[in-house]
């Protein structure tokens, strides 16, 4: 039995950063959102990886509990190539090799089939699609994406969209996919389109999510030591499907914590490369930074 169901990329990353290099690194958009997920709930993944994914980076993954059933090997890793200059919020991908991606028939295995709670994590809408008619009555679909597939699929894209309880995109992605530069207007777009709240997440400037009737805005955490800020986006969604998971309430005020649980996983992750920071703490650590983030906005 699991709890929240992640679909998404498992990859291998080679990253550049003012701070460092990583090649073949653990990665992918369901390895952090589940990996953060998992803090909080039982979580299984429905991903596909290759026959050269290194079994050390599974090991990562399973050590944390994290279900596998859905996880398919086959071809070779998806593997994608990104660089960060000082402005860390933005990454310029150097190479997106979907590889084993190109034929994934992503299958729900039977076991997470009472799962209320999805996370349709970063990868090809189509795929997303998929997932979601295969689920009968979630009781809650979250959704993530990223400028390469709202260049590539938006029309599939915007078909998810709709049939999603929540939608999540970073402002660069809001601004691509709405055509405006306003980020207010991007978010009443996405409303417009059926889910009940839009988050926009701002990177190290924090997260602001929209409903039909209000607006709640949160900080980033101001970390002193960001290496690598690859993933936070899919920590964010992991931490945040994973806490309204385990407190089974969707109602406004606990989005708003989830909102900040997001917030405060994602600033670890930020910490190192790849899952390494992501690796050493446990759900304390995240509550703690949960409470400065109260303490930070009381005034
Ligand atoms: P984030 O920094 O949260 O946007 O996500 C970074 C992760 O997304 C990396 O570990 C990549 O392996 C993965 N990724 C990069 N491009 C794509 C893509 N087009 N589709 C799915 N996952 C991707």
């Amino acid at each position: 039995m699991v709890d929240v169901i992640v679909i998404g990329t498992v990859a291998m990353d080679d990253i550049e950063t003012p701070f460092g290099k990583v090649t073949g690194a653990l990665g992918g958009s369901a390895s952090y959102a589940a990996y953060s997920s998992s803090f909080f709930t039982k979580t299984g993944i429905v991903a596909v990886t290759g026959e050269d994914f290194p079994r050390e980076h599974l090991e990562i993954l399973k050590k944390r509990g994290i279900d596998m059933t859905g996880l398919k090997k086959e071809g070779k890793t998806f593997r994608w190539g990104g660089k960060y200059k000082f402005d860390m919020n933005e990454a310029e991908t150097l190479k997106t090799e979907l590889n084993c991606l190109d034929h994934f028939n992503p299958i729900i295995p039977k076991q997470y089939k009472n799962a209320n709670y999805v996370l349709l994590g970063n990868i090809d809408p189509e795929l997303q699609l998929k997932v979601l008619d295969q689920l009968d009555n979630a009781s809650l679909v979250v959704t993530d994406t990223m400028n390469f597939w709202i260049e590539s699929k938006k029309d599939k894209l915007l078909e998810v969209i709709k049939r999603s309880d929540v939608f999540v995109m970073n402002d660069g992605e809001a601004r691509q996919l709405f055509e405006t530069v306003n980020l207010v207007q991007a978010a009443k777009k996405a409303l417009k389109l059926g889910p009940r709240a839009v988050i926009i997440k701002k990177g190290e400037h924090g997260a602001m999510m929209f409903t039909p009737d209000s607006m709640f805005m949160t900080v980033g955490y101001p970390l002193e030591n960001i290496k690598d800020p690859t993933g936070c986006g899919d920590v964010f969604g992991g931490a945040f499907i994973g806490y309204l998971a385990k407190t089974a309430d969707l109602g406004e005020m606990n989005m708003r914590k989830a909102v900040v649980y997001g917030s405060a996983a994602a600033s670890y992750n930020a910490e190192d490369f790849s899952l390494n920071r992501m690796k050493d703490i446990s759900l304390d650590e995240i509550e703690k930074r949960f409470h400065e983030f109260r303490q930070i906005k009381e005034f």
